[in-house]
């Protein structure tokens, strides 16, 4: 069994993690990644989602700063794609505010070399199978890889694995929600809907969404259910190609899959138990704690501060969570969930991890101003006020 030991580990490689990694390892602290695909990006890159969801509120504010912009940015910068002009919109919709369609292979480039450049040690292919905790604290997360079994121990930890498996392995109870089934490929698919801007006419992507089936029944956390949400999604694609060809729209030639999604596309799973969850109707709500904020992507004019709270668990120590495994409830996780708001809580994840293993504390004893100052320091805005708005509750 080997056994290595760092400042920071981040534990799981979406977009949540990349960004957690970028800003500990940007704080001075020697920062392991750990991923047990070979790609970073998670379900933004592996996954094939490839909107990267506003920055603004959709009346011209930025409302997203520091590294949720430097990704966006980051995703066009091998592979094609245009920022709209967001800054005239007035109730835009979603295409014309600050979002983008990029190409996911392009982006997971990018974000090897901002990992590279910021001195993360990447860790790929390698599973997170078990925690160890002594005296409520987390003191090394189990790995598996071609190595073997091995041993990372760490001063502190973020769980990013979009699942809360760092939580669940430690012992938390952690909520669960259910999915209903998505399936979106890459495709050549001529005459295509969706298509990269600047791309050849008929090389294009395409999203048969969540809307394929409405029905919500997977949970995403049982091994069988996950190959079954997987074949699943392959058989209603193969059975769309099939209606496809049959009708005389499309052949082989024209409609075929370019790569199909190497990691299920649940949207929530598990989640940790925070010391606040977000609600319900709390856009436009003051946070003494707020890490950042996020515009609710389905409509112009609401924004939201996300509390550090909902990213700290309850009953374990040396933990900070990030991305769609923090704590929100329905509405309210709509506007977390996705990969700005992943990218925000990762960098706030990733500071307060780096400031904690500076300080020798946990991330419940991190006094947040200290952890705003740092996520300012870096160019982020924290309230509401600070971009030229102001809270209504
Ligand atoms: C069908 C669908 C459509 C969506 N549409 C959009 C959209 O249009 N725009 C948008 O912005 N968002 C969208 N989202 C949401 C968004 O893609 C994700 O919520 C966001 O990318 C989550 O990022 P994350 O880093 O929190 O988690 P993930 O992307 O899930 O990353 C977690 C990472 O951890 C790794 N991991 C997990 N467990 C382990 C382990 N035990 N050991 C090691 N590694 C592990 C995984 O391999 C993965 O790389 C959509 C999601 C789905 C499913």
């Amino acid at each position: 069994m080997f056994e290595k030991s760092y400042d920071v580990a981040v534990c799981g490689g979406g977009i949540a993690g990349a960004a957690a990694a970028i800003a500990s390892a940007r704080q001075g602290k020697k920062t392991v990644f750990i991923e047990k695909t070979v790609m970073s990006g998670g379900l933004a890159t592996t996954g094939l989602i490839y909107i990267y969801l506003p920055l603004c509120d959709g009346y011209g504010t930025q409302v997203l700063f520091g590294i949720a912009e430097e990704l966006l940015l980051a995703s066009l910068k091998y592979g094609p794609g245009n920022i709209p002009n967001w800054r005239i919109g007035k109730n835009a919709e979603e295409a014309k505010r600050y979002r983008i369609i990029f190409s996911p292979a392009s982006f997971t480039l990018a974000i090897d070399e901002l990992l590279v450049n910021a001195g993360v040690d990447i860790w790929y292919d390698t599973l997170i199978c078990g925690a160890q905790v002594e005296n409520g604290r987390l003191t090394a997360v189990e790995v598996e890889n071609k190595s073997g079994r091995g041993r990372i121990n760490a001063k502190c930890f973020v769980d990013a694995t979009g699942d809360a498996d760092v939580a669940h392995f430690a012992g938390l109870d952690c909520p669960t929600a259910q999915n209903a089934l998505a399936f979106w490929v890459l495709e050549h698919a001529k005459g295509a809907k969706w298509r990269l801007e600047g791309s050849i006419e008929s090389v294009s992507m395409h999203a048969d969404g969540g809307s394929i089936d409405k029905k919500r029944g997977m949970s995403g956390i049982d091994g069988a259910e996950v190959t079954k949400f997987i074949l699943d999604g392959r058989a209603k694609y193969l059975a769309r190609l099939k209606k496809e060809y049959a009708s005389g729209n499309q052949s082989r030639t024209t409609l075929f899959p370019l790569t199909l999604p190497s990691m299920a596309q649940f949207r929530t799973t598990r989640h940790i138990p925070a010391l606040y969850k977000l609600r319900d109707g709390e856009d436009w709500k003051h946070f003494d704690d707020s890490i950042g904020m996020t515009a609710d992507w389905r409509k112009s004019g609401f924004v939201w501060e996300i509390p550090y709270r909902s990213m700290v668990p309850v009953g374990l120590k040396n933990l900070v969570a990030a991305g769609r495994c923090t704590a929100a409830e329905e509405d309210a996780w709509e506007v977390t969930r996705v990969i700005p708001t992943a990218a925000l809580t990762g960098e706030a994840a990733g500071t307060a991890a780096a400031l904690c293993a500076d300080k020798g504390i946990s991330p419940d004893e991190l006094p947040v101003t200290v952890l705003q100052d740092a996520l300012r320091k870096a160019g982020n805005k924290i309230h509401l006020e600070d971009v030229g708005l102001a809270p209504k509750k």
